[in-house]
């Protein structure tokens, strides 16, 4: 992405209304902090890299977990913010932080010994966040640091292992919630080396339906029942279908990004000879 073509994206992150949300969704908020509040074996004496730091309330999670210096990189102008919040908390000493984007900036180390990033989008990957990941991991991260990039993904939920337990309540009007379980992983992104060819992708998919109805289907990155201000991603089909207990359905997904907005997704769901192209814009 061109710098000017992001300008949108990232005044989005500029006011603070936004990561007020973020900080209140105490499922995300809570899962980082008690990851690195619970494994101070992991971040003591470490260089760790906050990649799009935001209010830097990862940044003071990771230093007061012991780590011994901690860079925040955020391109926003929430980064002044950051910069004030840290003070308030005497963390200045452990936490630098640098306005800019990861990919343009030099930081003042050549190697981190851990990554970590809040780079979640709706259905997990709009925003295409996670690309910056991968390319401070690239350029940053130590060799043996690829091993905490693990850790972090398994212990704190960094990545939704599957699809499972996708159902929303509330946007379910037909009861859905108890005949719908898939019961295939979509895909399955944890793992050290991840690239970013890996993020566009296509896969099979088979619901077992438990009950004779009519439905919908619907999938989603949330992987608990607890609502996030992610809430769930939605796929309406055009016309219901009706189903039979024990029928499979069989379909595939095909997510990959927006040609003329890579920020965005375009998701393909094809269900047995249905076609319906959904664009999340
Ligand atoms: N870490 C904070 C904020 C997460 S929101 C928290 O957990 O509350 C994601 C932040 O990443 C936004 O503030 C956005 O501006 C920033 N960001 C996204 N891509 C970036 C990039 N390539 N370089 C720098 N910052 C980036």
């Amino acid at each position: 992405l061109r710098e000017d073509e992001d300008e949108a994206y990232f005044s989005s992150y500029g006011h603070y209304g936004i990561h007020e949300e973020m900080l209140k969704d105490k499922v995300r908020t809570e899962s980082y902090r008690d990851f690195m509040y619970r494994n101070p074996d992991v971040f003591r004496d470490k260089v760790v890299l906050d990649v799009g730091c935001g209010t830097g309330i990862l940044s003071m999670f990771a230093a007061r977990a012991g780590a011994k210096q901690v860079i925040g990189v955020d391109q926003s102008d929430i980064v002044y913010q950051a910069m004030d919040i840290i003070r308030s908390n005497q963390l200045e000493d452990k936490i630098t932080l640098i306005k800019g984007r990861i990919e343009d900036i030099k930081l003042p180390v050549a190697k981190v010994d851990i990554i970590i990033s809040e780079w979640m989008g709706y259905f997990l990957l709009f925003e295409s966040m996670l690309d910056s990941v991968v390319y401070a991991r690239d350029l940053y991260l130590s060799d043996g640091g690829s091993g905490r990039w693990q850790i972090l993904q398994e212990d704190s939920y960094l990545l939704p292992p599957t699809y499972q337990n996708c159902i929303s309540k509330e946007l379910l009007p037909l009861g859905i919630k108890y005949i719908l379980k898939i019961n295939t992983d979509f895909m399955i992104l944890e793992k050290n080396n991840l690239c970013l060819s890996e993020l566009e992708f296509t896969t099979d998919f088979c619901l077992r339906m438990n009950k004779t109805t009519v439905c919908t289907v619907m999938f989603s990155t949330g992987p608990q029942v607890t609502k996030t201000h992610w809430k769930q991603t939605v796929f309406l089909l055009e016309k219901p279908i009706s189903v039979q207990a024990g029928e499979e359905l069989q379909g595939k997904i095909l997510v990959r990004k927006n040609k003329k907005d890579p920020r965005a997704l375009l998701v393909t769901i094809d269900l047995r000879d249905r076609k319906q192209t959904y664009s999340l814009q």
